[in-house]
């Protein structure tokens, strides 16, 4: 295969930073421009391993200007788009849709719409040597809405999103979805569930329990403790990317979930016995556990069927939520300790 050169939008954030390090790794003749707005939840710190990388650039700018996006691909001539960039926390998107609305919605439209731009020739035609750009797409199985005590969400599940957050995330679903049903466009989705691990940020409910634990204050758990998540240790899911830019069938969905279905209390506990083994404090950590008002609109259970990326593809999860979790608390120590 011919040298690619590959844009990572939101590659500050914290799944695209542990993706691009993991991404330059096996595929070492590929170059990777890293666009990201650097809003809150950007951190450069955590691409430190990689920004001597020779193939590796970062471009600080928002996904919505489109002719930054354009003189990118006038520069590095990209034939592959793998987008992470979003406003990403579900709580914030309660507090300020616009934002949501811009990036998420606007901003996937800009990317896919300058990709097309560049690859295809008006008005469905791949330019020649394009035949095998691809634009992958990055989402969440929150934009299938709420499960209750059963079931699993499939690639056929209808949408229902109940969130400012996941209507944007389904809306630009929809967007990509387009470009292939209209322009034939090459494009592949992948809908993960709930990741955890290194690099996260301290907003998000893994950093926060280990944060509050070992500060002494209280760790705050929503409503009764009782919605399940389906926890996917973050490099299983760089590796599902990875797998599927490079196998995945054109205009195909893939959801990526770690078969980990896990409730809060269950979370917080499990977080607080290690703690309490491996970092003791005076009494245990479990007796800072506090429940505050749930979250309005808070969707019940996530669980994803992952059957179609692991049958076709042959991706599996190498973590299972135990295993994951403690290398996940060693790195939080580090960070909150150093
Ligand atoms: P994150 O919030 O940690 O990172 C998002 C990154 O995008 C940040 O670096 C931010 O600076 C950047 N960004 C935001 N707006 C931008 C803009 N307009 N232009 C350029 N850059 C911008 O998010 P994450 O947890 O790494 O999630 C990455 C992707 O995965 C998102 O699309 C999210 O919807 C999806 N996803 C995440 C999870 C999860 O558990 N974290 C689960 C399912 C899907």
């Amino acid at each position: 295969m011919k040298n690619r050169s590959v844009l990572v939008t939101g590659g500050a954030g914290f799944i695209g930073s542990n993706f691009i390090p993991y991404f330059l790794e096996n595929n070492p003749t590929t170059k990777v421009v890293n666009l990201d707005k650097l809003t809150y939840a950007g951190e450069l710190s955590n691409l430190k391993e990689v920004e001597n990388n020779p193939n590796y650039s970062f471009v600080k700018g928002d996904i919505c200007d489109r002719s930054l996006v354009q003189s990118l691909f006038d520069k590095y001539q990209f034939d592959g788009v793998i987008h992470f960039a979003a406003e990403s926390h579900v709580d914030n998107s309660i507090n300020n849709p616009s934002a949501f609305v811009d990036t998420n919605i606007s901003g996937t439209f800009n990317l896919i719409d300058v990709a097309k731009s560049n690859w295809m020739e008006a008005p469905f035609k791949y330019k020649d040597g394009c035949e095998n750009n691809r634009f992958h797409h990055i989402s969440t199985d929150e934009v299938y809405g709420s499960l209750g005590e059963t079931g699993l969400f499939t690639e056929n599940t209808p949408y229902a999103p109940n969130s400012p957050y996941s209507a944007s995330k389904a809306s630009s679903d929809f967007i990509i979805r387009s470009y292939f049903h209209t322009y034939g466009m090459n494009v592949v989705t992948t809908n993960c569930s709930n990741n955890y691990g290194p690099k996260q940020h301290d907003e998000k409910l893994i950093p926060t329990i280990i944060r509050k634990a070992i500060s002494g204050e209280n760790i705050p758990i929503y409503g009764d403790g009782t919605n399940v998540r389906d926890w996917l240790y973050v490099l299983d899911h760089c590796k599902g990317i990875d797998l599927v830019f490079k196998t995945g069938k054109a205009g195909e969905t893939y959801n990526i979930g770690g078969r980990n279905e896990r409730n809060n209390l269950y979370i917080v506990n499990t977080i607080c016995s290690i703690l309490d083994e491996i970092k003791p404090a005076d009494k245990s950590y479990k007796d800072q556990i506090t429940f505050v008002t749930d979250r309005p609109g808070h969707d019940f259970r996530y669980a994803i069927d992952a059957s179609k990326v692991e049958n076709e593809l042959g991706w599996k999860a190498d973590e299972n939520f135990e295993t994951g979790i403690k290398k996940t608390i060693d790195w939080y120590l580090k960070k909150y300790t150093d």
